[in-house]
Parts: C-alpha cells; sequence; structure tokens
C-alpha cells in the first residue's frame, strides 16, 4: 500500500508507481517544458486607495497557459515549483516581465504606479538576489520605487537571516510587504526590526469582516498596529461594499480584491490604466498628476 500523504509517500511496490508521485513527476517535467516553451504570463489585480478610489497598485500575479488544459492558476503548480525548484528560473521570470511590462505601460504615458510581485521562499534564500534584482532593473529601466516585493511571515523566521537580505534589497530602493499577513509565525519582534513598507491582510480575515465580531476586531486592530509602526496597511480579497466601508471607517490604506477588479489580463489592464490615464479623479490636480 502507498500512503496517499504527498510528502513522505514511497513506494512499496516495484514496478507500478504512486499514482501521486508520477503525477508530480509528470508536473515538474511539464514545468521545465513550460518554461522553455514561454507558457507563463501575468495577470495584474488592481490595487486601490480606499479614500480617493483611484487605482495606486497592482498585484503580478502568474498564470500558465497550458497548450491543452487553459489557464492554470498558481495554487495548482507553484507548489510543485517550489519543490523542484523550478520557482527560482520562474520566479526569475515574473519579477523581470513585471518590471518590463510595468516600464512599458509607463513609457506610454500611463501614470506610474508600483508592480508588486510574490517572492518564494527558495528565491528569497538566494544568495545573489539582490544581483539579480539589480540587473533586471537595469535592462528593463524600471525606477526601483516601482517594484515592490511580497514576502510572508513564514520566511522571517530567521529573523537575523531576514534582515541582512531584506536590507541589501532595499537599498536598491524597492519595497517590500507582508503578504497574508496574519497566517503565519507573527512576531513583533520582526515587524519592528525588518525594514517593511505594508501590511497585507489575510483575506481570510476580512471575508467575514460582518458576520464574524472576532475577524473585524483582528482586522482593526492590524490596521491600527500597522499604522503605529509607521507601515501602510491593504485589504486582501475584499469583496462587498460593506467590507470597504467597514475598511475606510477604520483608516485601513488600501484595498485589493474582487469588489475593485479581479487579477486581469495584461491588455485588459492596460486599458483599465488608460482609462485612469483619460479620466483623471475630480479631486486630483492635472500637475499633480503623474
Ligand atoms: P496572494 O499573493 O495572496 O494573491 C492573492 C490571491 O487572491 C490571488 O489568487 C487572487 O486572484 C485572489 N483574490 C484576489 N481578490 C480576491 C477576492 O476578492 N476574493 C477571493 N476569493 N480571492 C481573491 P491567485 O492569482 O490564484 O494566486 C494565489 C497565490 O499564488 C498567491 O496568493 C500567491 O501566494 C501565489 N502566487 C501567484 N503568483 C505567484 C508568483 O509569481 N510567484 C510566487 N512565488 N507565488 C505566486
Ligand atoms: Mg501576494
Ligand atoms: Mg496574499
Ligand atoms: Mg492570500
Amino acid at each position: 500500500r502507498v500512503k496517499e500523504n504527498g510528502k513522505d509517500d514511497y513506494m512499496l511496490h516495484t514496478g507500478d508507481m504512486d499514482p501521486i508521485a508520477l503525477n508530480k513527476l509528470t508536473l515538474q517535467h511539464d514545468l521545465r517544458k513550460a518554461l522553455q516553451n514561454d507558457e507563463f504570463l501575468l495577470y495584474y489585480q488592481p490595487q486601490y486607495d480606499l479614500a480617493s478610489g483611484q487605482i495606486v497598485g497592482m498585484e503580478a500575479l502568474v498564470r500558465w497557459k497550458h497548450p491543452e488544459k487553459g489557464l492554470i492558476p498558481p495554487g495548482d503548480f507553484i507548489p510543485a515549483a517550489e519543490e523542484s525548484g523550478i520557482i527560482v528560473p520562474l520566479g526569475d521570470w515574473v519579477i523581470e516581465e513585471a518590471c518590463r511590462q510595468n516600464k512599458a505601460w509607463q513609457d506610454e504615458g500611463i501614470p506610474r504606479i508600483p508592480v508588486s510581485v510574490n517572492l518564494s521562499i527558495r528565491q528569497f534564500s538566494q544568495r545573489n538576489l539582490k544581483g539579480k534584482v539589480a540587473d533586471i532593473l537595469r535592462s528593463t529601466g524600471l525606477d526601483s520605487r516601482y517594484l515592490e516585493l511580497e514576502i510572508t511571515e513564514s520566511m522571517t523566521m530567521d529573523v537575523d537571516r531576514a534582515s541582512q537580505c531584506l536590507k541589501e534589497l532595499t537599498e536598491l530602493g524597492l519595497n517590500f510587504s507582508i503578504d497574508d499577513f496574519g497566517t503565519g509565525y507573527s512576531s513583533f519582534h520582526y515587524l519592528k526590526n525588518l525594514p517593511i513598507a505594508r501590511l497585507k491582510i489575510d483575506r481570510s480575515f476580512v471575508r467575514d469582516i460582518q458576520q464574524d465580531p472576532n475577524d473585524a476586531a483582528i482586522v482593526s486592530a492590524i490596521i491600527a498596529m500597522a499604522h503605529n509602526l509607521q507601515l501602510q496597511v491593504i485589504a486582501e480579497g475584499v469583496e462587498t461594499e460593506h467590507q470597504v466601508q467597514f475598511l475606510r471607517s477604520h483608516r485601513c490604506d488600501e484595498m485589493q480584491g474582487y469588489y475593485g477588479s479581479p487579477p486581469l489580463g495584461g491588455e485588459e489592464i492596460g486599458k483599465l490604466l488608460r482609462e485612469k490615464l483619460n479620466r483623471p479623479a475630480i479631486a486630483v490636480q492635472p500637475e499633480a498628476r503623474n
């Protein structure tokens, strides 16, 4: 019998292979091929300033355009990519593509906004990450202030190591945010010591704000704490008007979620950003636009 559990499974039978392990191998092989064949693409989800309603940033989210299976979401292949190490070249590609696209929009005259990119632990542990990012910024010509990297709490477990890594990279002029904040190992120690620009409140806390007073309390506490630490705070997974009102009344800075827009392909988001250029919010003075 073969254990069904993904990680520590091993074969007791000779000859026939555990279908789960086989799938994993096939997937890892396919991922390598996909990278060579340029089958990945980025979607972008806008981030809105809650006070002005303006788009002030966007998150790059990878998709796999599989020749037979169609568009595959990251949850279905990022774990295998991480396990096999393919996440490193894939992640490099994501950073480069996000920077290239953002620079192309800027060159078109679209108002400049930062793009944020998710970093995996493997990428974060690379010794030459700073050099790689510096090379990408140089070759794409994107100003470093328009790139943000997202890390998760688990990557900061070793505070000294994370601190070193973050300091090196922030020397380039880019910002870091903590993704899925509240779901991992949270320590006030790292919040105090790491050069982080903002917290992203995980959507699991945002989802039930209306029905669950505990979630409402957690969200308002995270916002207050972030502000006391001089950090920006953005809520993830915002889907309803009620959630927007709640976040506004608690002075949350920004929001990201289906209420504003789902992640969109490059062409569609380009259109959205161009509209922003042509129809600025009336509250914004023309010369203040950029
Ligand atoms: P994440 O970084 O927390 O990204 C937010 C996810 O929430 C996205 O899922 C987005 O589509 C989804 N989302 C946004 N708004 C809403 C909403 O209002 N309601 C609900 N229910 N969901 C919403 P997606 O694109 O499937 O990405 C899932 C995760 O995959 C990401 O979570 C991130 O951890 C990872 N990921 C995506 N792209 C990359 C990448 O380039 N590199 C790495 N290492 N991980 C990535
Ligand atoms: Mg993210
Ligand atoms: Mg998140
Ligand atoms: Mg999340």
